[in-house]
């Protein structure tokens, strides 16, 4: 460990707030297994605290007037908030990296990747300011009509460990940016990086109250504020499990929730390829960040007569990896985040095998770590569409295998699954790649490569993946309501109902 975890408390109304229980939770560093600090728990009480503390920061009478300020106003914020974010890059970096064992370079990349979508959101709320109201052309001339975009409110930011401060920055730059107030709860198992996002919006005077920040468990602190009559709008990055759970909750209020759920996502690899390019998006879009990626490429789908050829290389190219502590120099793969993903890995692998599946490579620890939630990235073949490999989402650096003789295997075994998050298609040929592309059915596809991911591009997933869009300007649109605003403008009375006679 190279760093000291800062010991901090809920970040509620401006101020650091014990937590009203008063309860803490360990942080292990899933590398080295040992206890590197905790973070406060919060609870329906603290909920509430932060609820008051957004209306509050909301309200008129505070002067501040956030939602109703000029774009260019919160923009002064977000990009202050992105300068702080770069000037602690390192050390952001390496929070990152001790508390959800992503190798050190690659929780860089998150860092800036961080700083930039506070910068892109500043521009889009000074964007804002440009196009005040558009009109909507009516057919009744004694009308004008045009509508106004307005921010949703108080809004409750649930998300995942796998990238802590990325998948929570999707949500808070864009929130407020629209001018909302947020509460952010990040997953209990990764969150110290949000917490110091609390440290840097305090540092650069963020008003009080628009951004609070609630670490602790899902059904302490999540589903009570899932379920607040007065957070207008949920954005929820996780398990579809949780995803239900939060929509169910929000049902019973009508309240708008977005979606980014699980996947299962497809690479098909054609038999045109370059066989070493191929493979190296074989292994980037299923083994990067541990494998504990939503989009993980994780069923390839290869044509038969490439395979014996591509998997020979891909197992020596697996093999390659270096395996380490995330804060090794050249480390590709980490641990996976805790014991408990640990064991959940190993039995997906261990099923497959009894369900009759070949390991051709990794499946166990490896030899030179003795410590840590370590496990060689796995490649299995000889599967079938009925196996469990095959259909649930694992989130380990685990790569299953069948292939297919023609284009329309290809997308039947690409479309074989309830998810539909992501997809990738490798061929030389691009008319064959656009047919392919329109055949899948996922958010995203991407071709010749997997997982690239820019902020101005949107983000999210079909069927079980969940709905609505994170990044672009559909990011910032989750966070706004449209309002029409229509206006009577002739000179006659409308002359629907009679005046009363003179008495
Ligand atoms: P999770 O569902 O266990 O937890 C996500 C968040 O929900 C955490 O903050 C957790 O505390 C909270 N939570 C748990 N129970 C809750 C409840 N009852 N009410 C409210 N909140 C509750 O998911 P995870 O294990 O943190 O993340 C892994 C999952 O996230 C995977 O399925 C992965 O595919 C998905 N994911 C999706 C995307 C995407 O963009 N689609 C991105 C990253 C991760």
């Amino acid at each position: 460990m190279t760093i000291t975890v800062p010991f901090r408390q809920l970040f509620i109304d401006g101020e650091w707030r014990e937590p009203v229980r008063k309860n803490r939770l360990p942080i292990i560093n899933p590398a080295t297994e040992e206890i590197i600090g905790s973070i406060p728990s919060a609870t329906s009480e603290d909920v509430d605290l932060a609820v008051d503390a957004a209306r509050k920061a909301l309200s008129r009478n505070r002067g501040k007037d956030w939602s109703s300020a000029p774009g260019a106003h919160r923009a002064k914020y977000l990009r202050a908030i992105a300068t702080k974010i770069r000037e602690r890059k390192s050390e952001m970096a390496e929070l990152e990296s001790m508390d959800c064992g992503k190798p050190l370079e690659e929780a860089l990349w998150d860092i800036d990747d961080v700083a930039a979508c506070f910068d892109y959101y500043a521009d889009l709320a000074e964007g804002l300011d440009t196009k005040k109201k558009t009109p909507v052309s009516v057919p009744m001339e004694e009308f004008k009509c045009h509508v106004v975009m307005e921010p949703i409110g108080i809004v409750g930011l649930i998300t995942p460990w796998n990238y802590p401060l990325l998948m929570s920055t999707w949500k808070v730059a864009p929130a407020l940016a629209a001018g909302c107030a947020a509460i952010l709860k990040p997953s209990e198992v990764a969150s110290i990086t949000c917490l110091e996002l609390a440290a840097v919006c305090r540092e650069v005077g963020l008003p009080p109250g628009i951004l609070n920040v609630l670490t602790g468990l899902g059904h302490e602190a999540g589903a009570p504020l899932a379920s607040h009559p007065d957070v207008n709008k949920v954005a929820f990055t996780g398990s579809n499990m949780t995803g239900s759970k939060i929509m169910a909750a929000a049902s019973k209020l009508a309240k708008p929730v977005t979606l980014e759920l699980g996947g299962k996502s497809p690479i098909v690899v054609f038999e045109d390829v370059d066989l070493d390019k191929a493979v190296e998006w074989t292994i980037f879009g299923c083994f990067w960040t541990n494998g504990q990626i939503c989009s993980a490429t994780s069923r390839l789908i290869l044509h038969e007569s490439i395979a014996t050829e591509f998997l020979d290389r891909i197992v020596k190219w697996t093999k390659n990896i270096k395996i380490s502590d995330p804060m090794e120099e050249g480390c590709r793969l980490g641990p996976v985040v805790n014991a408990s993903q640990y064991e959940k890995i190993k039995k997906f692998i261990a099923t497959a095998k009894s369900e009759g599946a070949t390991i051709l490579c990794g499946g166990t620890r490896p030899k030179n770590l003795k410590k840590g939630y370590f496990l060689e990235p796995t490649i299995i073949t000889n599967v079938s569409t009925s196996m469990q490999i095959w259909r649930e989402e694992v989130f380990g650096p685990v790569l299953c295998v069948k292939t297919f003789r023609n284009e329309d295997e290809a997308i039947e075994l690409a479309n074989d699954t309830e998810y539909g998050l992501g997809a990738a298609v490798i061929s030389k040929n691009l008319e064959r790649c656009d047919r392919i592309t329109k055949a899948i059915n996922s958010g995203i596809v991407w071709v010749n490569c997997s997982q690239p991911c820019f902020v101005q591009a949107p983000w999210g997933g079909n069927k079980r993946s969940g709905f609505g869009r994170e990044l672009g300007h559909w990011g910032l649109e989750n966070y706004m309501t449209v309002k029409q605003v229509t206006e009577y403008v002739s000179n006659e009375p409308w002359g629907w109902y009679k005046p009363p006679s003179k008495l």
